[in-house]
């Protein structure tokens, strides 16, 4: 992963669009994946707004196991109904090394979340498919450590990873957690891989996520993922930091005319 390997920055072209490329990449969906056509009228109006791919999770990393756990394959289904009627490439969370194979089957892009970033098991498997790895930083772990778990992905003979900061935890209660946005110059002095910052995990509140999308973009990153919903009071996950789609539509142009800048 790191710089003297590779000097040049790595691009990966997915369903035409290249994430590292001249454009910021916008990745934006439901936290879960819930109906059909409700994921459906997501993909079709984010991608009204520029987005570039759709993201929902089917396997749900929950705090709680009385939490809802994701619809398992049928929302991978799902993604894939999305990416039929828009063209849009879908994003979705694999937590299992026996389960890579078949989410590898319906999405362009494999999640591996902040919770699995050390799951070398895991890293190893993803490691072994032609699908491109969106690798998000544990939220506990250092830039070193997160490079690292790049590392077992790349050793497999993937060399596509997208690296995702989405937040640390540090003392403060207020946010849910503290984006990191030293990590990105960091990240991008160190490393050629493309980072991408989740400003909606990062912050936790949707009302300040715009800004920390603004944020991430002005201190380098190749751009954003974000959660968002039709009615974020009413999604089955992470509603609280979800914005709406009205919302979206200024974020993408906000992270659009902020990477111009930088
Ligand atoms: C998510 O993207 O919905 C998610 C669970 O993210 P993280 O692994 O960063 O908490
Ligand atoms: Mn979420």
């Amino acid at each position: 992963a790191s710089r003297p390997f590779h000097p040049d920055n790595t691009t990966i072209e997915i369903l035409g669009h290249v994430v590292g490329g001249d454009e910021p990449t916008i990745i934006a969906g439901p936290c879960s994946v819930e109906s059909k056509e409700g994921l459906i009228e997501i993909a079709q109006e984010i991608k009204a707004s520029g987005a570039h791919m759709l993201r929902g999770g089917a396997f749900k990393p929950r705090s709680s196991p009385y939490s809802f756990q994701g619809l398992g394959e049928e929302g991978l289904k799902y993604l894939a109904a999305a990416r039929e009627a828009t063209g849009l490439a879908v994003v979705s969370e694999v937590m299992e090394p026996g389960l890579v194979d078949l989410v590898a089957d319906y999405v362009d892009v494999l999640q591996i979340g902040a919770r699995n970033m050390q799951n070398y098991a895991l890293l190893k498997a993803v490691g072994k498919t032609d699908r491109p790895v969106l690798l998000k930083r544990g939220f506990s772990n250092t830039i070193e450590e997160w490079l690292m778990s790049a590392e077992y992905i790349l050793s497999e003979g993937n060399p596509n990873v997208i690296l995702c900061e989405r937040g640390i935890r540090t003392f403060e209660t207020y946010t849910r957690n503290t984006l990191d946005l030293n990590a990105i110059p960091v990240v991008q002095h160190l490393s050629h891989l493309p980072v991408l910052v989740d400003p909606s995990h990062g912050i936790g509140h949707s009302r300040y996520v715009t800004a920390m999308a603004r944020a991430g973009v002005a201190a380098g990153a190749a751009g954003v993922i974000v959660e968002v919903h039709k009615k974020p009071e009413e999604a089955w996950s992470d509603g609280n930091q979800t914005i709406t789609l009205e919302e979206f539509d200024r974020l993408a142009k906000q992270v659009r005319d902020t990477h111009r800048l930088v």
